[in-house]
């Protein structure tokens, strides 16, 4: 079964998961930072407009107490008491300039007195009050905040105070107000540190998220192959031990792929009764051994070996008898070639040996050994004594042998043992 390959969705979605939700959270924080900033500057500006509109309402009621009226015939002029005040800038201008805040004094709704000057530097005096602002103070005798005002093509936060006479009878506005670009721009700036903060939290947090996705990605990406190797038959394949230092579900999952890899690795190379190489990594085995001596210039010996009259075991004693004999002696072999080369089952009750840079000599010295072992060997089934003993034949191989040769070399000195006695070691 063969399917492409996902190439990074996985990556993709994991930092669409966190980096979505973090960018969400950053524009809400600092949306919400904005807006009460905002309204926070907005109450505090608010609160000074009224405060300059009082104290400009109390200035001229210390300086010049009596009601406002008009007097004059052609010309009207206002009056503050016995005080013509049209005209008399100085108060109104020492408070802007105090305090940075315009000011206007409106009669009913005409400017009078004003610190707001159109682009000639003229005081823009005689000129109207908007309809809202009329309809809103001037009507009502209440006053007024307004955060968005348009005087003479310049955006003001505006507040507008009724001018009461004594008798409560409302004559005029008094109008503070401070330009929109000033309170904005405080505003920016308070915010500007909170929004730079959260950006930078923001930022580590993304780097951190993406160094461990990365990592975490990067080692699901190595068992990925290294099971991709394991489904192609490599069953010698490596998984970078860095997965498995790591203290999550992913070092589990990497030590589940390798006992996936051992398993598999006994199923396919593993002989089930005895436990011994099977024939088909014996074949294996002998590619590799005939590439190393071809490589490196070595000999070596193979060995056929297999019981005598087994046949008669399993005629004499049962078939799980001979199951224990090949048992037992699958383990002695092992333990005997143990450092010495590579022993596998050939076929039923043939063993095939391979003897690592030894010559015929050395190998035959060994397997007399060995044989000297197996004959020693009691093997007690139901209360009887079984004995056995072994045939072998040995070849010696080196650079540029033709293994099937070889083996074939091997049989018939085993065949020849066979035929002449067997219990014997062929070279
Ligand atoms: P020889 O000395 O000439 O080798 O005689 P032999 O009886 O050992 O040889 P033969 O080829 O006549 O018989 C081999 C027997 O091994 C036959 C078969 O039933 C038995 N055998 C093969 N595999 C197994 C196995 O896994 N378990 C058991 N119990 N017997 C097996
Ligand atoms: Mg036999
Ligand atoms: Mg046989």
């Amino acid at each position: 079964m063969k399917r492409t390959q996902n190439k990074g969705q996985l990556y993709k979605s994991l930092q669409a998961m966190n980096l979505i939700p973090l960018l969400i959270l950053g524009l809400v924080i600092t949306f919400v930072c904005f807006q009460t900033t905002a309204s926070a500057m907005h109450a505090q500006v608010e609160e000074e407009l009224k405060n300059m509109t009082d104290a400009v309402v109390l200035t001229y009621d210390l300086l010049y107490p009596g009601d406002y009226h008009l007097e004059g015939t052609e010309a009207l002029q206002l009056y503050k008491g016995d005080t013509a005040i049209t005209f008399d800038y100085s108060i109104i201008d020492r408070l802007k300039a105090h305090s940075q805040i315009d000011i206007t004094l409106f009669y009913e709704d005409t400017r009078i007195l004003t610190t707001i000057c159109d682009q000639d530097g003229n005081r823009i005096i005689g000129t109207g009050a908007n309809n809202l602002v009329v309809r809103d103070v001037l009507s009502t005798g209440q006053p007024h905040f307004y955060t968005n005002t348009t005087i003479h093509d310049q955006v003001f936060f505006s507040y507008y105070a009724p001018l009461q006479n004594a008798d409560g009878t409302i004559v005029g506005m008094i109008y503070a107000g401070k330009p929109c670009n000033n309170v904005n721009a405080a505003v920016r700036s308070a915010v500007l540190p909170a929004m730079l903060i959260t950006l930078g939290g923001i930022v580590i947090v993304i780097v951190i998220s993406s160094s461990y996705t990365h990592k975490l990605i990067g080692s699901l990406q190595k068992i990925r192959v290294f099971l991709s190797k394991v489904s192609t038959g490599n069953l010698g394949a490596e998984l970078d031990p860095g997965v498995l230092k790591r203290s999550d579900e992913l070092s589990d999952m990497g030590y589940a792929a390798l006992y996936m890899q051992s398993a598999l690795r006994t199923l396919v190379e593993q002989d089930t009764l005895t436990e011994i190489n099977n024939r088909r990594y014996a074949d294996k085995h002998l590619r590799q051994v005939q590439s190393h001596a071809d490589l490196c210039g070595t000999s070596f010996v193979i060995g056929i070996g297999d019981i005598d009259f087994f046949k008669s075991v399993n005629d004499t004693y049962g078939h799980e008898c001979g199951d224990l004999v090949l048992k037992k002696v699958a383990y002695i072999l092992k333990k005997h070639m143990t450092g010495k080369g590579f022993v596998a089952r050939w076929g039923g009750e043939e063993f095939l040996f391979v003897y690592d840079n030894a010559d015929l000599d050395l190998a035959r010295k060994q397997t007399e050994e060995l044989l000297e072992e197996i004959r020693a060997q009691e093997v007690i089934y139901e209360e009887q004594l079984v004995r056995i003993t072994m045939t072998f034949g040995l070849a010696e191989g080196g650079v540029g042998t033709r293994m099937r040769e070889l083996l074939q070399t091997a049989d018939n000195k085993l065949y020849y043992g066979k035929e002449n006695g067997r219990n014997q070691i062929v070279v």
